[in-house]
């Protein structure tokens, strides 16, 4: 079955591997529409680049944590584009901390970011796919779930949650068409690793290279395209962890 003329929803698609998932889809004529928090000239640029492959595109400022800015953005999205057949969930941040520093509003902030957004999206895009019978969610989830990570253990948390996630919609919804995935990166050139986590170096990385934001793109659209795997977290780490 053809993808051209999908519809796709990208979380936090202003920059980084957000942005290179907006653009791959609208390579293969998926019209795209892009979310942000705060990035307006980050999400415009990204949709200028996703309408110069001929499909439609929207910016759209939501924070994905928040539960109304969820459902509004998900019915702005299908009143100007259509229903959403392929949902990303990547929007995310991290947060580096020792397990005695962290608090319990970093604890609410990270986890609504990176983990209750994947709920609240997927429930506000669930019902088009299903009447569908035809939909595909892809969750950003990180090495970190596998390995711990260099990051917190709520980071850990947050991204061990959507691998969660990724199974149960795998098992609710595999009898619909819907399939449910999970991408792990690491370590990917991003703002998030050169100016959140100030690693310049990819020494730990056993490649001896950062990973593209457009290696993981590559993985999302085979995803995209691919009717038959769904409940699995595929690995882009380098060969940070084999699984
Ligand atoms: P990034 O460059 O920091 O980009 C983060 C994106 O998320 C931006 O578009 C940002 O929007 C958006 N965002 C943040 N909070 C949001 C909110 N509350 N509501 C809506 N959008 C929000 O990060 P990245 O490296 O591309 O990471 C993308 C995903 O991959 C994340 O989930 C991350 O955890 C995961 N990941 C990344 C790596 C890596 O090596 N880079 C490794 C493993 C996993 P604004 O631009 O408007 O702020």
């Amino acid at each position: 079955m053809s993808i051209r003329d999908k519809i796709a929803l990208v979380s936090g698609a202003s920059r980084g591997i957000g942005k290179a998932i907006a653009i791959a889809l609208a390579k293969e004529g998926i019209h795209v529409a892009v979310n942000y928090i705060s990035d307006t000239a980050g999400a415009e640029a990204t949709c200028r680049e996703v309408a110069s492959f001929g499909v439609r595109s929207l910016a759209i400022k939501a924070d994905v944590s928040d539960a109304t800015a969820v459902l509004d953005m998900v019915r702005e999205v299908q009143e100007k584009l259509g229903g959403i057949d392929i949902l990303i969930n990547n929007a995310g941040i991290v947060h580096k901390a020792t397990l005695e520093e962290l608090t319990v509003e970093d604890w609410d902030k990270v986890m609504n970011i990176n983990l209750r957004s994947a709920f609240l999206l997927t429930q506000a895009c669930i019902g088009h796919m299903r009447q569908e019978s035809w939909g595909r969610i892809i969750n950003i989830s990180s090495v970190a779930a596998q390995t711990g990570g260099v990051t917190s253990p709520l980071y850990v948390a947050s991204k061990a949650g959507m691998i969660g996630l990724t199974h149960s919609y795998a098992s609710l919804l595999m009898k619909n068409g819907i399939t449910s995935n999970a991408i792990t990166p690491a370590l990917i050139k991003t703002d998030m690793v050169t100016k959140d986590l100030k690693l310049d170096s990819a020494a730990k990385i056993p490649m001896g290279r950062f990973g593209t934001a457009e290696e993981v793109a590559e993985v999302a659209v085979m995803l995209v395209k691919n009717a038959y795997i769904t409940g699995q977290t595929i690995n882009v780490n380098g060969g940070w962890y084999f699984s």
